[in-house]
Protein backbone atom coordinates (compact mmCIF):
# COMPACT_ATOMS: atom_id res chain seq x y z
CA UNK A 1 0.00 0.00 0.00
CA UNK A 2 1.13 3.37 -0.64
CA UNK A 3 1.57 5.75 2.45
CA UNK A 4 1.12 9.34 1.62
CA UNK A 5 4.84 11.49 2.00
CA UNK A 6 3.18 13.41 4.65
CA UNK A 7 3.46 10.43 6.84
CA UNK A 8 6.85 9.72 6.12
CA UNK A 9 8.01 13.09 7.58
CA UNK A 10 6.66 12.59 11.24
CA UNK A 11 8.10 10.54 13.60
CA UNK A 12 6.04 8.30 15.97
CA UNK A 13 5.81 9.14 19.52
CA UNK A 14 8.69 7.93 21.35
CA UNK A 15 6.74 8.68 24.82
CA UNK A 16 4.12 6.39 23.36
CA UNK A 17 6.41 3.93 21.92
CA UNK A 18 8.64 3.44 25.19
CA UNK A 19 4.96 2.86 27.16
CA UNK A 20 3.42 0.16 24.37
CA UNK A 21 7.30 -1.89 24.68
CA UNK A 22 6.98 -1.65 28.34
CA UNK A 23 3.55 -2.88 28.53
CA UNK A 24 4.42 -5.69 25.41
CA UNK A 25 7.04 -7.05 28.01
CA UNK A 26 4.58 -6.85 31.20
CA UNK A 27 2.21 -8.49 29.31
CA UNK A 28 4.99 -11.64 28.56
CA UNK A 29 5.50 -12.16 32.19
CA UNK A 30 8.69 -9.78 32.36
CA UNK A 31 9.05 -7.62 35.56
CA UNK A 32 9.49 -4.01 33.88
CA UNK A 33 9.30 -1.09 35.81
CA UNK A 34 7.19 1.46 34.33
CA UNK A 35 8.75 5.25 33.74
CA UNK A 36 8.28 5.72 30.90
CA UNK A 37 4.97 7.20 29.77
CA UNK A 38 3.81 10.60 31.52
CA UNK A 39 0.81 9.60 32.87
CA UNK A 40 -0.80 10.02 36.42
CA UNK A 41 -1.18 6.06 38.14
CA UNK A 42 -4.27 7.11 40.07
CA UNK A 43 -7.72 6.35 39.36
CA UNK A 44 -9.75 9.54 38.28
CA UNK A 45 -11.88 10.95 41.21
CA UNK A 46 -14.74 9.07 42.24
CA UNK A 47 -17.09 12.39 42.22
CA UNK A 48 -15.73 12.65 38.60
CA UNK A 49 -16.39 9.18 37.45
CA UNK A 50 -20.05 9.52 39.12
CA UNK A 51 -20.54 12.69 36.98
CA UNK A 52 -20.10 10.16 33.91
CA UNK A 53 -22.29 7.34 35.07
CA UNK A 54 -25.03 9.97 35.49
CA UNK A 55 -24.46 11.39 32.17
CA UNK A 56 -24.85 8.57 30.81
CA UNK A 57 -28.31 7.41 32.55
CA UNK A 58 -29.82 10.96 31.53
CA UNK A 59 -29.42 10.79 27.66
CA UNK A 60 -26.10 12.11 27.41
CA UNK A 61 -25.18 10.36 24.04
CA UNK A 62 -25.31 12.51 21.70
CA UNK A 63 -23.25 15.30 19.45
CA UNK A 64 -22.40 18.31 21.10
CA UNK A 65 -21.92 21.26 19.97
CA UNK A 66 -18.32 21.40 17.91
CA UNK A 67 -16.59 23.34 20.08
CA UNK A 68 -18.24 21.55 23.29
CA UNK A 69 -21.16 22.23 25.48
CA UNK A 70 -21.70 25.41 26.92
CA UNK A 71 -21.11 24.25 30.08
CA UNK A 72 -18.02 22.95 29.98
CA UNK A 73 -16.85 25.86 27.87
CA UNK A 74 -17.75 28.23 30.23
CA UNK A 75 -16.46 26.77 33.26
CA UNK A 76 -13.18 26.51 31.26
CA UNK A 77 -13.46 30.27 30.30
CA UNK A 78 -14.00 30.99 34.44
CA UNK A 79 -11.59 28.43 35.12
CA UNK A 80 -8.53 29.70 32.89
CA UNK A 81 -9.90 33.35 33.65
CA UNK A 82 -8.79 32.71 37.44
CA UNK A 83 -5.33 31.27 36.65
CA UNK A 84 -4.34 33.47 34.21
CA UNK A 85 -6.02 36.59 35.51
CA UNK A 86 -7.46 37.64 32.76
CA UNK A 87 -11.40 37.97 31.09
CA UNK A 88 -12.76 34.99 29.02
CA UNK A 89 -16.31 33.98 27.47
CA UNK A 90 -17.32 30.65 26.35
CA UNK A 91 -16.58 32.02 22.61
CA UNK A 92 -12.96 32.11 23.15
CA UNK A 93 -12.66 28.21 24.03
CA UNK A 94 -12.74 24.82 22.04
CA UNK A 95 -12.61 21.87 23.78
CA UNK A 96 -10.71 18.82 22.07
CA UNK A 97 -9.83 15.57 22.32
CA UNK A 98 -6.76 16.20 24.55
CA UNK A 99 -4.44 18.75 24.56
CA UNK A 100 -2.71 16.99 22.21
CA UNK A 101 -5.70 17.65 19.45
CA UNK A 102 -6.13 20.89 20.77
CA UNK A 103 -2.09 21.47 19.71
CA UNK A 104 -2.64 20.27 16.47
CA UNK A 105 -5.81 22.13 15.75
CA UNK A 106 -4.52 25.44 16.60
CA UNK A 107 -0.89 24.90 14.85
CA UNK A 108 -3.15 23.30 11.92
CA UNK A 109 -4.99 27.04 12.17
CA UNK A 110 -2.86 28.90 12.15
CA UNK A 111 -0.01 28.45 10.27
CA UNK A 112 0.99 28.47 6.71
CA UNK A 113 3.37 26.82 5.02
CA UNK A 114 6.95 27.60 6.10
CA UNK A 115 6.35 29.62 9.33
CA UNK A 116 8.29 29.21 11.97
CA UNK A 117 7.63 28.31 15.38
CA UNK A 118 10.16 28.61 18.27
CA UNK A 119 10.55 26.02 21.28
CA UNK A 120 12.67 25.94 24.34
CA UNK A 121 14.31 22.85 24.94
CA UNK A 122 14.35 20.05 25.71
CA UNK A 123 10.83 19.96 24.99
CA UNK A 124 8.45 17.46 24.92
CA UNK A 125 8.14 15.15 21.35
CA UNK A 126 5.49 15.52 19.81
CA UNK A 127 6.11 19.59 19.16
CA UNK A 128 8.26 19.37 16.44
CA UNK A 129 5.95 17.40 15.29
CA UNK A 130 2.59 18.76 15.10
CA UNK A 131 4.60 21.94 13.95
CA UNK A 132 5.60 20.13 10.86
CA UNK A 133 2.84 18.26 10.29
CA UNK A 134 0.94 21.89 10.03
CA UNK A 135 3.60 23.25 7.57
CA UNK A 136 5.59 24.54 9.63
CA UNK A 137 9.43 24.86 10.89
CA UNK A 138 10.44 24.41 14.25
CA UNK A 139 13.37 25.74 15.83
CA UNK A 140 14.60 25.16 18.52
CA UNK A 141 16.04 27.07 21.40
CA UNK A 142 18.42 25.22 23.04
CA UNK A 143 18.76 25.69 27.13
CA UNK A 144 21.36 24.51 29.52
CA UNK A 145 20.78 22.40 32.82
CA UNK A 146 23.23 25.03 34.45
CA UNK A 147 21.29 27.63 33.89
CA UNK A 148 17.64 25.10 34.95
CA UNK A 149 16.70 24.89 31.38
CA UNK A 150 15.48 28.65 30.99
CA UNK A 151 16.69 31.21 28.91
CA UNK A 152 17.28 34.72 27.99
CA UNK A 153 16.15 37.68 26.12
CA UNK A 154 19.08 37.38 23.46
CA UNK A 155 18.75 33.96 22.92
CA UNK A 156 15.17 33.79 22.32
CA UNK A 157 15.54 37.16 20.43
CA UNK A 158 18.54 35.31 17.72
CA UNK A 159 16.06 32.83 16.94
CA UNK A 160 13.59 35.02 15.27
CA UNK A 161 13.33 36.22 11.70
CA UNK A 162 10.61 37.57 9.44
CA UNK A 163 9.01 34.18 9.86
CA UNK A 164 8.72 33.58 12.57
CA UNK A 165 4.64 32.97 13.88
CA UNK A 166 4.75 31.61 17.08
CA UNK A 167 6.65 31.02 20.63
CA UNK A 168 5.56 27.88 22.24
CA UNK A 169 6.16 27.57 25.95
CA UNK A 170 5.54 24.70 28.28
CA UNK A 171 6.36 25.57 32.16
CA UNK A 172 6.45 23.14 33.96
CA UNK A 173 8.12 21.40 31.46
CA UNK A 174 7.93 18.32 30.21
CA UNK A 175 10.68 16.57 29.95
CA UNK A 176 12.59 18.84 32.40
CA UNK A 177 10.23 19.70 35.45
CA UNK A 178 11.69 23.02 35.15
CA UNK A 179 9.25 26.25 35.86
CA UNK A 180 9.60 29.42 34.27
CA UNK A 181 10.61 32.11 36.78
CA UNK A 182 9.61 35.68 36.12
CA UNK A 183 12.22 37.19 34.30
CA UNK A 184 12.18 34.22 31.69
CA UNK A 185 9.02 34.99 30.89
CA UNK A 186 9.66 38.82 31.01
CA UNK A 187 12.27 38.10 28.22
CA UNK A 188 9.13 36.34 25.95
CA UNK A 189 7.23 39.45 26.90
CA UNK A 190 9.66 41.48 25.76
CA UNK A 191 10.68 39.93 22.31
CA UNK A 192 6.91 39.77 22.05
CA UNK A 193 6.24 43.31 22.28
CA UNK A 194 8.98 44.01 19.99
CA UNK A 195 7.09 41.75 16.82
CA UNK A 196 3.70 42.01 16.72
CA UNK A 197 3.11 39.46 14.77
CA UNK A 198 4.43 36.77 17.28
CA UNK A 199 1.99 34.63 19.04
CA UNK A 200 2.59 33.15 22.52
CA UNK A 201 1.64 29.73 22.79
CA UNK A 202 1.51 28.46 26.60
CA UNK A 203 0.39 24.81 27.07
CA UNK A 204 0.35 24.33 30.91
CA UNK A 205 -0.79 21.36 30.86
CA UNK A 206 0.78 20.77 34.23
CA UNK A 207 0.41 24.20 36.15
CA UNK A 208 -1.04 22.18 39.27
CA UNK A 209 1.73 20.15 39.20
CA UNK A 210 3.86 22.52 41.10
CA UNK A 211 6.37 21.75 44.23
CA UNK A 212 7.53 24.56 46.34
CA UNK A 213 7.68 27.33 43.77
CA UNK A 214 4.97 29.70 42.52
CA UNK A 215 3.66 28.95 38.88
CA UNK A 216 3.51 31.85 36.52
CA UNK A 217 1.36 33.17 33.56
CA UNK A 218 2.92 35.09 31.03
CA UNK A 219 -0.72 36.34 30.17
CA UNK A 220 -0.93 37.99 33.66
CA UNK A 221 2.12 39.10 33.27
CA UNK A 222 1.38 41.10 30.04
CA UNK A 223 -2.39 41.89 30.09
CA UNK A 224 -1.53 43.93 26.73
CA UNK A 225 -0.46 40.91 24.87
CA UNK A 226 -4.21 39.73 25.51
CA UNK A 227 -5.04 39.36 22.40
CA UNK A 228 -1.67 37.36 21.19
CA UNK A 229 -1.68 34.85 23.77
CA UNK A 230 -2.89 31.11 23.23
CA UNK A 231 -3.47 29.06 26.08
CA UNK A 232 -3.58 25.66 26.21
CA UNK A 233 -5.29 23.36 29.31
CA UNK A 234 -6.51 20.08 29.85
CA UNK A 235 -7.89 17.57 32.33
CA UNK A 236 -4.77 14.55 31.55
CA UNK A 237 -2.62 15.42 34.08
CA UNK A 238 -4.08 17.11 36.42
CA UNK A 239 -7.13 15.07 37.21
CA UNK A 240 -6.00 11.40 36.46
CA UNK A 241 -8.02 11.26 33.51
CA UNK A 242 -5.39 10.50 30.36
CA UNK A 243 -8.00 7.79 28.33
CA UNK A 244 -10.82 10.79 29.02
CA UNK A 245 -9.38 12.64 26.09
CA UNK A 246 -10.22 16.49 27.01
CA UNK A 247 -7.97 19.31 26.22
CA UNK A 248 -8.76 23.13 25.89
CA UNK A 249 -7.72 26.02 23.77
CA UNK A 250 -8.54 29.54 24.73
CA UNK A 251 -7.56 32.57 23.00
CA UNK A 252 -9.07 35.33 20.42
CA UNK A 253 -12.58 34.48 18.77
CA UNK A 254 -11.10 34.28 15.41
CA UNK A 255 -8.49 32.00 15.91
CA UNK A 256 -11.00 29.68 17.85
CA UNK A 257 -13.81 30.48 15.34
CA UNK A 258 -10.79 28.58 12.98
CA UNK A 259 -10.11 25.69 15.07
CA UNK A 260 -14.12 25.17 15.45
CA UNK A 261 -14.31 24.90 11.20
CA UNK A 262 -11.12 22.59 11.52
CA UNK A 263 -12.49 19.80 14.27
CA UNK A 264 -15.87 19.95 12.29
CA UNK A 265 -14.75 18.63 9.29
CA UNK A 266 -12.40 16.22 11.03
CA UNK A 267 -13.46 14.99 14.58
CA UNK A 268 -16.59 16.75 15.23
CA UNK A 269 -16.89 17.39 19.46
CA UNK A 270 -15.20 15.30 21.71
CA UNK A 271 -17.00 12.89 23.87
CA UNK A 272 -20.30 13.87 25.36
CA UNK A 273 -19.75 11.76 27.96
CA UNK A 274 -15.76 12.74 28.80
CA UNK A 275 -17.11 16.07 28.45
CA UNK A 276 -19.66 15.81 31.47
CA UNK A 277 -16.92 14.56 33.58
CA UNK A 278 -14.38 16.97 32.64
CA UNK A 279 -17.08 20.01 33.71
CA UNK A 280 -17.51 17.69 37.28
CA UNK A 281 -13.22 17.88 37.21
CA UNK A 282 -12.91 21.13 36.87
CA UNK A 283 -15.99 22.79 38.84
CA UNK A 284 -16.07 20.05 41.53
CA UNK A 285 -13.62 19.35 44.81
CA UNK A 286 -10.05 19.91 44.03
CA UNK A 287 -8.87 17.60 46.99
CA UNK A 288 -8.16 14.37 44.97
CA UNK A 289 -5.99 16.98 42.99
CA UNK A 290 -4.35 18.46 45.96
CA UNK A 291 -3.62 14.67 47.13
CA UNK A 292 -2.35 13.39 44.28
CA UNK A 293 0.20 16.45 43.75
CA UNK A 294 0.92 16.14 47.73
CA UNK A 295 1.84 12.43 46.42
CA UNK A 296 3.90 13.50 43.30
CA UNK A 297 6.15 15.85 45.51
CA UNK A 298 7.02 13.01 48.11
CA UNK A 299 7.96 11.06 45.07
CA UNK A 300 10.13 13.10 43.52
CA UNK A 301 11.74 13.88 46.44
CA UNK A 302 12.51 9.98 46.48
CA UNK A 303 13.67 9.78 43.36
CA UNK A 304 15.95 13.11 43.47
CA UNK A 305 17.55 11.52 46.60
CA UNK A 306 18.18 8.32 45.10
CA UNK A 307 19.63 9.79 42.08
CA UNK A 308 21.70 12.10 43.71
CA UNK A 309 23.13 9.33 45.37
CA UNK A 310 24.43 7.74 42.09
CA UNK A 311 27.66 8.54 40.95
CA UNK A 312 28.17 10.99 37.77
CA UNK A 313 24.49 11.20 37.91
CA UNK A 314 23.67 15.42 37.37
CA UNK A 315 20.12 16.23 37.84
CA UNK A 316 18.56 19.19 38.01
CA UNK A 317 15.71 19.10 40.92
CA UNK A 318 12.58 19.39 39.00
CA UNK A 319 10.23 21.61 40.30
CA UNK A 320 6.53 20.47 38.17
CA UNK A 321 5.57 17.97 36.54
CA UNK A 322 6.22 14.38 36.69
CA UNK A 323 9.83 13.76 35.63
CA UNK A 324 13.08 13.73 36.57
CA UNK A 325 15.76 14.47 33.70
CA UNK A 326 18.95 13.52 34.91
CA UNK A 327 21.90 13.72 32.54
CA UNK A 328 23.78 10.65 32.26
CA UNK A 329 26.57 11.34 29.72
CA UNK A 330 29.21 10.35 31.86
CA UNK A 331 28.35 6.68 31.35
CA UNK A 332 28.55 6.85 27.56
CA UNK A 333 31.49 5.81 25.64
CA UNK A 334 32.46 3.91 22.78
CA UNK A 335 30.89 0.64 24.00
CA UNK A 336 27.36 2.72 25.38
CA UNK A 337 27.07 5.29 22.63
CA UNK A 338 23.98 6.98 23.36
CA UNK A 339 21.39 7.56 25.62
CA UNK A 340 19.21 5.15 23.34
CA UNK A 341 21.36 2.47 24.02
CA UNK A 342 21.47 3.23 27.03
CA UNK A 343 17.56 2.99 27.64
CA UNK A 344 17.71 -0.44 25.97
CA UNK A 345 20.47 -0.93 29.00
CA UNK A 346 18.15 -0.31 31.46
CA UNK A 347 15.58 -2.46 29.86
CA UNK A 348 17.44 -5.39 30.20
CA UNK A 349 17.86 -4.75 33.89
CA UNK A 350 14.21 -4.53 34.10
CA UNK A 351 13.33 -0.64 33.97
CA UNK A 352 11.05 1.42 30.75
CA UNK A 353 11.76 5.19 30.42
CA UNK A 354 13.01 7.34 27.51
CA UNK A 355 15.61 8.57 25.98
CA UNK A 356 16.48 12.28 26.23
CA UNK A 357 16.92 12.13 22.41
CA UNK A 358 13.29 11.94 22.11
CA UNK A 359 13.06 15.35 23.56
CA UNK A 360 16.57 16.81 21.94
CA UNK A 361 18.74 15.92 24.79
CA UNK A 362 20.81 13.57 24.12
CA UNK A 363 22.87 11.88 27.09
CA UNK A 364 19.85 12.56 29.33
CA UNK A 365 17.09 10.07 29.66
CA UNK A 366 13.32 10.91 31.13
CA UNK A 367 12.61 8.98 34.52
CA UNK A 368 8.67 9.54 35.18
CA UNK A 369 7.78 9.68 38.94
CA UNK A 370 3.99 8.83 38.35
CA UNK A 371 4.37 5.28 39.45
CA UNK A 372 4.25 4.01 43.25
CA UNK A 373 6.96 4.37 45.74
CA UNK A 374 7.48 0.50 45.97
CA UNK A 375 8.21 0.66 42.35
CA UNK A 376 10.11 4.24 42.44
CA UNK A 377 12.19 2.49 45.00
CA UNK A 378 12.63 -1.27 43.03
CA UNK A 379 13.15 0.79 39.87
CA UNK A 380 15.72 2.88 41.24
CA UNK A 381 18.00 0.02 42.90
CA UNK A 382 17.94 -1.61 39.29
CA UNK A 383 19.19 1.84 37.51
CA UNK A 384 22.31 1.99 40.15
CA UNK A 385 22.67 -1.53 39.23
CA UNK A 386 22.43 -1.11 35.59
CA UNK A 387 24.66 1.94 35.97
CA UNK A 388 27.02 0.37 38.27
CA UNK A 389 27.54 -2.35 35.63
CA UNK A 390 28.79 0.25 33.14
CA UNK A 391 30.93 1.73 35.99
CA UNK A 392 32.94 -1.45 36.17
CA UNK A 393 32.74 -2.60 32.30
CA UNK A 394 34.28 1.32 31.67
CA UNK A 395 37.14 3.40 32.64
CA UNK A 396 34.62 5.13 35.05
CA UNK A 397 34.76 1.86 37.46
N1 LIG B 1 1.45 18.80 26.48
C1 LIG B 1 2.41 18.18 27.18
C2 LIG B 1 3.61 18.96 27.58
C3 LIG B 1 2.28 16.83 27.54
O1 LIG B 1 3.24 16.23 28.24
C4 LIG B 1 1.13 16.13 27.13
C5 LIG B 1 1.07 14.67 27.51
N2 LIG B 1 0.38 13.84 26.78
C6 LIG B 1 0.16 16.83 26.40
C7 LIG B 1 0.35 18.16 26.08
C8 LIG B 1 -1.08 16.20 25.87
O2 LIG B 1 -1.94 15.76 26.82
P1 LIG B 1 -3.36 15.15 26.48
O3 LIG B 1 -3.47 15.04 25.00
O4 LIG B 1 -3.40 13.83 27.16
O5 LIG B 1 -4.36 16.10 27.04
N1 LIG C 1 2.71 13.35 27.43
C1 LIG C 1 2.95 12.07 27.97
C2 LIG C 1 4.42 11.72 27.86
O1 LIG C 1 5.19 12.58 27.52
C3 LIG C 1 2.03 11.03 27.39
C4 LIG C 1 2.42 10.41 26.09
C5 LIG C 1 2.36 11.39 24.98
O2 LIG C 1 1.27 11.77 24.58
O3 LIG C 1 3.45 11.80 24.58
O4 LIG C 1 4.79 10.63 28.18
Amino acid sequence: MKIAARVGKIQPSLTLAVSAKAAKLKAEGKDIVAFGVGEPDFDTPEHVKAAAVAALQTGVSKYTAVSGTLELRAAVAEELGRAHDVKLVPEQVIISVGAKHSLYNLLMAFLDDGDEVIIPAPCWVSYPELVQMAGGIPRLLHTRPSEKFRFDEGALRSLVTPKTRAILLNSPCNPTGAVYDGATLDAVIKVARAHPEIVIVTDDIYRRLVYGVPWLSIAKRAPDLANRIVLVDGVSKSYAMTGWRIGFCAGPRELIGAMDTLQGQSTSNPTAIAQAAALAALTGSHDPVEAMRLEFDRRRQAMVARLGAIADVKLVTPEGAFYCFPDLSAYLDTKMRDDIALAEHFLQHGVALVPGSGFFAPGFVRISYATSMAQIEKGLDRIATALSALRLSTNLG
